[in-house]
């Protein structure tokens, strides 16, 4: 029995069902390339849903973790560290100023604070939240009643937490659904989890300003689009849209777990003491990670780099000509190949084969989102393997349905 198998059946045996059993057993990873525990080795496009935005063992992040856990691995709330102090600075100073940061450990923690936040802020004759179908903002019970996906919410609610859903990017059904005893829109730039399906341009503009309109608060979950994926730190700032509270999570501790939920203006200072907290929030290794990666972003010029060679990668996309391809959106490092059948599931099997790691997002959907420091040379490779890739989907997906 091979590693993976026998990690496989003991997973089976031990985990809970969630999941179903991953197809596949990681062991190790070096930049871009990962390697199973059969030692198969692995192009890494997917970057365990555009986390390790560093790649993997990036010495940045590997000394800053190591030296921050020699030092002092944790000290609760109850006492001030400097990394947790400078993170936040960080963030404050990238989102522009006037703000302040609260620290969770995930994403869908970040938009706990946030749902928090917003209720803390606003007047009491507010009682109902407006988000986007097809969104997702985090499988805990405040982020679940916020996600738009009927199939993973409508089994856990009720949730207390009054929600209307509008289509994401319609604007004219955001106005009909926001009035003044709205409390807050929570939306996402782009709906990752949906297939990275983008807005129409003018979204987030036009969010604003019905949020100021009504009152109602804007919370934008970069939760997955935020530090550099689509080239800029956050994708609001291409659209010079502030909105009032920022979530962020995914690539910010660069594969270490770390959330933020950033109160602008008025939200920087809307909790009070004792409204909210995070035994683990802020952590000194998360922090010290998260740092690792900001710092390494800027200094190696990856905001640019992203854009460059995901630019690169849309057009070699658009250039090629396959049955199953119809098309890619997306931007940054951070795409959708669009297919014309529902076979996603086997473009990310087939390309598995192939010593490729993507992800069948939707059915008809395989979400990219590599490390930022993926080279040209790298998307090259993946480029040149995909035709075949497709051809075998393409065939496993025949045989699946003679069988
Ligand atoms: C992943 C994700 C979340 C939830 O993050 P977790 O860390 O899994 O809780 C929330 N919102 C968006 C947009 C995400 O992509």
């Amino acid at each position: 029995m091979t590693s993976s198998s026998d990690l496989r059946e003991r997973f089976a045996a031990s985990l809970m069902p969630t999941y179903g059993v991953p197809p596949i057993a990681l062991s190790h990873g070096r930049g871009c390339e990962v390697y199973d525990a059969d030692g198969r080795q692995y192009l890494d496009l997917i970057a365990g849903i555009a986390v390790s935005v560093l790649g993997h063992g990036h010495p940045a992040v590997v000394t800053a973790v190591a030296r921050q856990a020699a030092v002092l691995a944790h000290t609760s709330n109850l006492f001030v560290h400097e990394r947790e102090v400078e993170l936040a600075e960080r963030l404050v100073a990238l989102v522009g100023g006037d703000a302040k940061v609260f620290f969770a450990n995930s994403g869908t923690e970040a938009n706990e604070a946030a749902l928090k936040l917003v209720k803390r802020a606003a007047s009491p004759g507010r009682h109902y939240y407006v988000a986007s179908s097809k969104g997702f903002h985090g499988r805990t019970s405040g982020s679940l009643a916020l996600t738009g996906k009927d199939a993973i919410r409508e089994p856990f609610g009720p949730f207390g937490t009054e929600v209307r859903f509008v289509p994401h990017g319609d604007l004219d059904a955001l106005r009909e659904n926001v009035d003044e005893h709205c409390v807050a829109v929570f939306t996402e730039p782009v709906q990752g989890e949906a297939g990275v399906v983008p807005a129409p341009e003018g979204y987030l503009a036009g969010v604003r300003e019905i949020c100021d309109a009504t009152g109602a608060a804007f919370v934008l979950d970069e939760i997955q689009s935020g530090i550099g994926r689509t080239g800029a730190w956050f994708a609001h700032q291409a659209e010079g849209v502030r909105p009032d509270v920022l979530t962020l999570a995914k690539g910010l501790g660069g594969g270490l777990p770390i959330g933020a939920c950033v109160g602008l203006g008025r939200y920087a200072d809307a909790f009070r003491k004792g409204d909210h907290g995070s035994t683990f929030g802020g952590n000194p290794v998360a922090c010290a990670a998260a740092l690792a990666v900001l710092d390494t972003i800027e200094g190696e010029g990856l905001l640019a780099h992203t854009t460059v060679v995901g630019d690169l990668l849309a057009e070699q996309l658009e250039a090629l000509d396959h049955p199953l391809l119809a098309g890619q959106r997306g931007s940054g490092l951070w795409r959708a190949l669009e297919l014309t059948a529902p076979h996603a599931a086997h473009v990310q099997e087939q390309a598995a084969v192939r010593g490729f790691l993507v992800n069948a997002v939707t059915p008809d959907a395989v979400r990219i989102a590599p490390p930022l420091v993926i080279t040209p040379e790298e998307i090259g490779v993946f480029i040149e393997a995909l035709p075949t890739v497709l051809d075998a989907a393409e065939a496993a997906a025949t045989k699946e349905k003679q069988s």
